[in-house]
C-alpha cells in the first residue's frame, strides 16, 4: 500500500544532519580524512563490534557523505542510502554486488545507453544473463521472468528521450508474484520531489545526483538507495571496488540538495509552459513529455508523479541541419548532453548519443534526426518561451 512519505522544502533542508554539527557550523562540515584515528588499541574493538558509531578507513565511509546519504534516503522515504562517485558507478556496483553466474535480468529496452550496455555486454561475460522487454509491454516482461533464476526486474522512469513513465504499481505487483526478483528502479529524470518509487514498493532506487539532486552542473555523484539490507550488500561492495563519493563533492550534493524542492518547482512549471507552447507551433512535429495528455503514459504519471520534470523533447519540421539551426539559435539554452541543473541545456540526441552513427544506423536505432531534448534550468519560464519562438523563426530561414 501506498504511503505518503512528506517531502518538501523543510526535509530537503534539514534531513540526514544533524542540529548541533562540529565547532557550532551551520552548514555541514567537509570532513577531508582518507583514514581515522583510534586513541588506544581498546577502542578497535569498539569500532568493529559496533559500540561507536565512527569510521576507520575513507574507503568505508565518511561523515560528510554519511549525511548526504541520511539526507537522500528521507527524501526517497527509503530505509538507507548508499552514494558513489557517479551515477553509472552507484548502478554497476548494484548489479554486481546483487547478481552472480547463472542469474537472469529483466530489462526495459529504453534504459540509459551506458546501463545497457553494461547489462548485455559486461555482465554477460560473467555468465549473467538478460532479456530486453519493450516499455509498456507488461505482459512481455512477466512472459520474459525465469521463476528461480531471474534476480532482477531493471527499468527507468521517466526515460530518455522520449519521457516514457513505467506504472510502479504494476511492476510491483509482477515481482511479488515470484520469489527472489528484486525491482531497481532508475529515477534520475523524477527526483524525490516528483516521484518517491519506494512508497510503492520498490526495492531499490537509485539517481544519478550529478543531474538534479546536485543540480549545478558542477559535480558527478550517484545514490542507491531502498531496503536496508539490499543497500548493505551494496554499499559492502562498494568498499571492495572503491567507487566511493569524495566528501568535497558529497559536501555539493548536500548544498544542491537544500534547494531541490524550490528548484524542481520551477522546472516543473517551466516544463509544463514550454510543452504546452511547443505543441501549438507550427514547426513541431510532435512534443513528448508526459504532462501533456496525449502523451502514452500520461494517466500513469498523474497517478504516479507530482510534477512531470524538466526535460522536454520534441521533433521538429527539419532535417539534420536544419534542426541544429535551430539548435544554434537558441541563446539562453546551451549546448551540451547532460540535464537538471540550473542552466538549461539542448541537444540532438542524434548528435551527441549517436555521433559515431551512419544515418542508416541512427535509422535502425530510431534516432531521428529532427529530435530535440532540452533540459530546462530555473531561468525565468517567460525567458525561455520568448527564446524558443525567436529559435523557431530560424527553421523558417533554414
Ligand atoms: C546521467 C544518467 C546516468 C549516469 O549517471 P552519471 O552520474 O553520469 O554516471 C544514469 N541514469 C540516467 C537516467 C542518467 O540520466
Amino acid at each position: 500500500m501506498r504511503k505518503e512519505v512528506k517531502v518538501n522544502g523543510t526535509r530537503a533542508v534539514h534531513a540526514g544532519e544533524r542540529r548541533a554539527k562540529a565547532h557550532h557550523a551551520v552548514a555541514h562540515p567537509i570532513v577531508a580524512t582518507a583514514t581515522y584515528t583510534f586513541e588506544t588499541s581498546a577502542g578497535i574493538g569498539d569500532h568493529f563490534e559496533g559500540r561507536v558509531e565512527r569510521n576507520e578507513y575513507g574507503r568505508y565511509g565518511n561523515p560528510t557523505v554519511r549525511a548526504a546519504e541520511l539526507k537522500l534516503a528521507a527524501l526517497d522515504g527509503a530505509e538507507d542510502a548508499a552514494c558513489f562517485s557517479s551515477g553509472m558507478a552507484a548502478i554497476t556496483t548494484t548489479l554486481l554486488a546483487l547478481l552472480g553466474q547463472g542469474d537472469h535480468v529483466v530489462m526495459t529496452r529504453d534504459c540509459y545507453r551506458r546501463t545497457r550496455q553494461f547489462v548485455i555486454k559486461t555482465l554477460a561475460r560473467y555468465g549473467v544473463e538478460a532479456t530486453l522487454v519493450d516499455p509498456g509491454d507488461y505482459a512481455g516482461l512477466e512472459g520474459a521472468i525465469r521463476p528461480g533464476r531471474t534476480r532482477l526486474i531493471v527499468a527507468e522512469s521517466p526515460t530518455n528521450p522520449y519521457l516514457r513513465v513505467a506504472d510502479l504499481e504494476r511492476l510491483v505487483a509482477i515481482k511479488d508474484r515470484y520469489d527472489g526478483v528484486s525491482l531497481f528502479i532508475d529515477s534520475t529524470f523524477a527526483t524525490p520531489i516528483n516521484q518517491r518509487p519506494v512508497e510503492w514498493g520498490v526495492d531499490l532506487v537509485t539517481h544519478s545526483c550529478t543531474k538534479y539532486l546536485g543540480g549545478h552542473n558542477d559535480l558527478l555523484a550517484g545514490v542507491v538507495c531502498g531496503r536496508a539490507a539490499l543497500v548493505e550488500q551494496v554499499r559492502e561492495f562498494r568498499g571492495v571496488l572503491g567507487c566511493v563519493l569524495d566528501p568535497h563533492a558529497a559536501y555539493l550534493l548536500i548544498r544542491g540538495t537544500k534547494t531541490l524542492e524550490l528548484r524542481v518547482g520551477r522546472q516543473n512549471a517551466t516544463g509544463l509552459a514550454v510543452a504546452r507552447f511547443l505543441e501549438q507551433q507550427p514547426r513541431v512535429k510532435e512534443v513528448f513529455y508526459p504532462g501533456l495528455e496525449g502523451h502514452p503514459d500520461h494517466a500513469v504519471a498523474k497517478a504516479q508523479m507530482s510534477g512531470f520534470g524538466g526535460v522536454v523533447s520534441f521533433l521538429v519540421d527539419a532535417d539534420l541541419d536544419g534542426t541544429s539551426a535551430f539548435v544554434d539559435a537558441c541563446r539562453i539554452p546551451q549546448i551540451g548532453p547532460s540535464l537538471g541543473g540550473v542552466e538549461s541545456l539542448i541537444m540532438q540526441p542524434t548528435l551527441i548519443s549517436f555521433y559515431h552513427l551512419t544515418p542508416q544506423q541512427r535509422r535502425e536505432v530510431g534516432a531521428r534526426d529532427n529530435l530535440v531534448r532540452l533540459s530546462l534550468g530555473i531561468e525565468d519560464t517567460q525567458d525561455i518561451l520568448d527564446d524558443l519562438a525567436q529559435a523557431l523563426t530560424a527553421l523558417e530561414r533554414a
